[in-house]
């Protein structure tokens, strides 16, 4: 049997008929940059997290550097944040001339660990950027206290969490700005690449909108220097339909990682650990294991779907090089990239293909 990582074929197979209208209506329009459906999105973005402004942007990479840059952070200042996490998040960090600053994770949760923050602050730090990796906000009244004390800004890295909770907080909603992407394997993904930045602060959300648009305001006059991170309609077409079944796919998930946590207990197999703070939506079901490299190898020799996020972490990458730091600076961060491995949790998942995935890596592990 085959159990690919994720199945976008069988989502879509679904919302197919509801989609082609939705698009439709767009093509029909002619508007096919910002407008009614992409106000509609942010909208409904906004209200499904808690937060007073959405601002639709072209990815979440671009939500990020949009929101560097609204804040205005730049040469000289320094952002601190989590390496082991995507690529875009410290590279907007260095796309905006700032200085990324990294702090090791946390290796129950792999998120930033909030003790070993405060270190890292100097004169020069203006933000801090937790991610709320694979679905699970990061401890936020912790980093909530010390941006407070120290008078800085939080981007909540948001792209793999939307939806998620802590203490019953949505994520995005708690920091100065929150960060959604919806790159087709996030839990709402679009049929191209897309993203939205959630604030409170309506001066904030009003520069966002000018920095998406080049800086531009009224047209052909630019106060200050932006780019272009405009949202296509077709994506909020798409994206309208998809944002209703959200809380229902990402209870999927949870569920399919309840199945795999049964089935793993005992066993070798180290399963997420999730804070009773939080309520998880499981962009990524992340296993740990020590001799992960075979059970990788096993599990595609077996055609299950597997992956690595991230078998590298940002501050041994090469065009981090000229930030100084060396193997050894963030041991949790280089274990967990040395031991992780997600395995499909897609809601679409039938109990058979999990069972398969279970069976295929107990046999390895035994
Ligand atoms: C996906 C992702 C991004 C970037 O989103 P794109 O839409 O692909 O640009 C940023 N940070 C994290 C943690 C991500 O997972």
């Amino acid at each position: 049997m085959q159990v690919p990582l994720l199945d976008l074929k069988a989502q879509y197979s679904k919302i197919k008929e509801d989609v082609l209208v939705q698009i439709g209506e767009v093509l029909d329009s002619q508007i096919c940059i910002g407008g009614p459906k992409v106000k509609e999105l942010e909208d409904k973005v906004a209200k499904f997290s808690d937060c007073k402004f959405a601002v639709g942007v072209s990815s979440g990479t671009d939500a990020i550097l949009n929101s560097l840059m609204s804040l205005g952070i730049g040469p000289g200042d320094e952002v601190i944040t989590t390496p082991f996490t995507f690529f875009a998040t410290a590279g907007c960090i260095a796309r905006v001339c700032a200085k990324p600053v990294f702090v090791d994770i946390d290796p129950k949760t792999y998120n930033i660990n909030p003790a070993l923050i405060e270190k890292a602050i100097t004169k020069k730090t203006k933000a801090i950027m937790p991610v709320h990796l694979y679905g699970q906000m990061a401890d936020m009244d912790a980093i909530m206290s010390i941006a407070k004390k120290h008078n800085l800004y939080v981007i909540e890295d948001a792209a793999q969490s939307i939806g998620s909770t802590y203490k019953g907080k949505k994520a995005g909603s708690i920091g100065t700005a929150g960060c959604f992407s919806f790159f087709p394997s996030k839990n709402l993904g679009g049929i191209g690449d897309g993203g939205m930045i959630v604030a409170n602060d309506e001066e904030l959300a009003a520069k966002m909108r000018l920095t998406r648009d080049h800086g531009q305001n009224p047209t052909y006059y630019y106060k200050f220097v932006g780019g272009n991170f405009r949202l296509d309609a077709i994506q909020a077409a798409a994206l309208l339909v998809k944002l209703p079944y959200l809380e229902q796919w990402s209870q999927a998930r949870r569920n399919n990682a309840e199945y795999y946590n049964k089935k793993f207990a005992d066993t070798l197999i180290q399963t997420p650990f999730i804070s009773p703070d939080c309520v998880t939506i499981y962009n990524q079901y992340v296993i740990r294991v020590p001799r992960r490299d075979e059970l990788a190898k096993h599990l595609k020799e077996n055609n299950i779907g597997c992956a690595i996020y991230y078998p590298m972490p940002l501050h041994l990458q090469e065009c981090f090089a000229y930030l100084g730091y060396k193997q050894g600076d963030f041991p949790q961060s280089e274990k967990a990239a040395k031991e992780v491995l997600a395995l499909p949790v897609y809601p679409e998942l039938t109990e058979e293909m999990k069972d398969c995935v279970v069976q295929t890596i107990l046999e390895a592990v035994k």
